[in-house]
């Protein structure tokens, strides 16, 4: 079995520093933690509590989206997940030994991230922690500190905590609630979290071998070696493999997870010949449900504490870590009194959309997984006679939508497109990665100039001029040019788009300019730089111009 590490918790508030701190978290998941990295590199101080003392147990979550580890390069962690998660583009789907298709999740080369890599949700929480020591004082990380207690003002929280060696309070302006899928807090507070639970039982095995199944994401319906509806396999760091097996509503948990039961169904797949030794094992059945509202006046509910999808898809910890990425710079813009307080808002608005997108794909897979009436059946199996010929019935075959950011086009915050017949990027979307070449001929990444501040991104021919008016933007808003050669332009950085690919894929125009917001999504687009047009959607997109949230449908 992998090790569990343990951190030294810390005594209560005497030696600590009781004092009002900005932002508390509760939990230190993937979620808790990244929030806490988002908003440390903002230089907002955060006090992160959890109740136990070592990370995940178990794997857990193991896919985790280009989208995530970008959000985490932009953090300064995405790299050291890379080095240790294991990399993949490609999802196979068969019909017990025949294989229906192949699909490749990023078959354009110029991004500096796949599509996924698999790690496991223990290394993953390691990795952030390790990076929250990185950053100083900025983080403060309370292990075995149980917020058992919650009462709200209108300008903060207070927090009761219970220590091993005694209990204390600790006020805060804001709290992020991330305490997972059970969450006390939620609890605590009374609030409803409605949605659906779905009979079907799943056992899930981390097996640790030495064997050469290709690293891509394998799913089997009607798999030979086992007599389940379906079976996925994952290949994770350290020559472990996730294996999952659907049992049916029936299955009982107890029996299932036992050693040697799981093993014969382990063997069934790898071969009586594979060494293999079973790490870790459960028996799940999943619900997808949300809270109404995130935001509930100075306590804000992100990852599975807001909602929960079923692992098809890996939509829980990418969403969250995208809940973690929406919110923090909001945050931290109204701690520093640059937003008003209703900009907080839009991260209901916003993280709504994703969690309800998130709940469809996870709920349709989860349903084309398990045909519950006699038609629901006909047309799975017949989606699945036509699926090895017919590309159409490929689009109506559902094995796991994967994970893809959540567009916010036409939510607040984004100014309508100024250039709508354009192709390419549009409001809302999440900016998109290409190769550029530095002022001083340095190769980088397009993405790693974009999100932190606002950037105006503005594309360039071969010359400054129709550019439009970069001087004349508002102080603070960083200038980024990306030219088909190097530029001099005052008061901007001067990318050059290697190969045209960030112009191809940003479907920019000569001069066209888009603000991009801190989370890197496209707040606004225009054909050219123009300052007065600039400043107000810069205005919006900040909730200075005063925020209009959208009622969820
Ligand atoms: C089998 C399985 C496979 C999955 N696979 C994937 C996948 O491949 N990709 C993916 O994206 N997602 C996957 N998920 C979902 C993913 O694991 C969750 O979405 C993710 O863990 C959510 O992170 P979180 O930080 O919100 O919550 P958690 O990880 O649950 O963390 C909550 C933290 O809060 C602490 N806490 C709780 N109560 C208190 C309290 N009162 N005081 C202080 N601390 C407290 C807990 O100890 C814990 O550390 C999977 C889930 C399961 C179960």
């Amino acid at each position: 079995m992998t090790t569990q590490p343990r951190f030294a918790h810390t005594p209560p508030p005497g030696a600590i520093g009781a004092g009002r701190r900005p932002v508390a978290v509760i939990g230190a998941g993937p979620v808790g933690l990244t929030c806490a990295l988002d908003l440390a590199t903002r230089g907002i101080p955060v006090v992160v509590l959890d109740d136990d003392d070592t990370v995940a147990t178990g794997s857990r979550a193991i896919c985790w989206a280009k989208r995530t580890l970008e959000i985490w390069d932009r953090l300064g962690v995405g790299q050291r997940m890379v080095d240790k998660g294991v990399t993949w583009n490609v999802g196979r789907v068969f019909r017990g030994d025949q294989e229906l298709y192949r699909f490749d999740l990023l078959p354009e080369s110029g991004h500096r991230r796949p599509a996924f890599i698999n790690l496991q949700q223990y290394y993953v929480e390691q990795g952030l922690i390790d990076r929250a020591a990185e950053l100083g004082d900025l983080i403060e990380l309370r292990w075995r500190n149980t917020v058992t207690g919650l009462t709200q003002s209108a300008d903060g929280v207070r927090l009761d905590v219970a220590t091993p060696e005694g209990s204390y309070q600790l006020d805060a302006d804001w709290v992020l609630a991330a305490d997972g899928a059970r969450s006390p807090t939620r609890t605590r507070m009374g609030l409803p979290f409605r949605g659906q639970r779905f009979e079907e039982r799943f056992l899930i095995a981390d097996v640790r071998m030495k064997a050469d199944f290709p690293t891509e994401r394998l799913f089997w319906f009607t798999p030979t070696f086992h007599a389940g509806e379906s079976a996925l396999l994952h290949r994770q760091a350290d020559d472990i493999f996730r294996i999952d097996f659907q049992l049916g509503p029936e299955a009982d948990p107890e029996l299932e997870r036992t050693p040697e039961r799981v093993m014969t169904r382990v063997r069934a797949v790898v071969g009586e010949e594979t060494p293999a030794t079973l790490e870790w094992c459960s028996v799940y059945a999943f619900r997808c449900a949300r809270l109404e509202r995130f935001v509930h006046g100075r306590v804000v509910f992100v990852g599975d504490s807001a909602h929960v999808v079923s692992p098809f898809g890996a939509r829980g910890g990418n969403g969250g870590i995208q809940d973690a990425d929406n919110l923090c710079w909001k945050l931290a813009l109204v701690l520093r009194g640059e937003a008003p307080e209703s900009l907080i808002a839009t991260y209901d608005e916003e993280r709504g959309r994703g969690a309800d997108e998130n709940i469809l794909h996870s709920s349709r897979t989860t349903n084309f997984m398990t045909p519950k009436t006699k038609a629901e059946r006909h047309f799975r199996d017949g989606v699945l006679d036509l699926a090895a010929e017919a590309p159409f019935a490929r689009g109506l075959l559902n094995a796991g939508r994967l994970s893809r950011p959540c567009s916010l086009a036409g939510l607040s915050l984004q100014t309508p497109d100024a250039v709508p017949q354009a192709d390419g990027l549009r409001p809302g979307d999440v900016c998109l990665d290409a190769p550029i070449v530095d002022a001083a001929g340095r190769a980088g990444w397009l993405l790693d100039r974009l999100g932190g501040p606002f950037t105006l991104l503005v594309f360039a021919g071969t010359e400054v001029s129709g550019l439009g008016q970069v001087s004349g933007l508002a102080p603070g808003l960083r200038c980024v040019v990306v030219a088909e050669r190097p530029l001099a332009v005052p008061g901007a950085e001067v990318l050059v788009d290697a190969g045209g690919i960030a112009r191809l894929r940003y479907g920019a125009e000569r001069s066209a300019a888009y603000l991009i917001r801190p989370d890197a999504h496209v707040a606004a687009r225009f054909p050219e730089v123009d300052p007065v047009r600039v400043a107000e959607a810069l205005a919006r997109a900040s909730g200075r111009a005063g925020v209009a949230v959208q009622e969820a449908a």
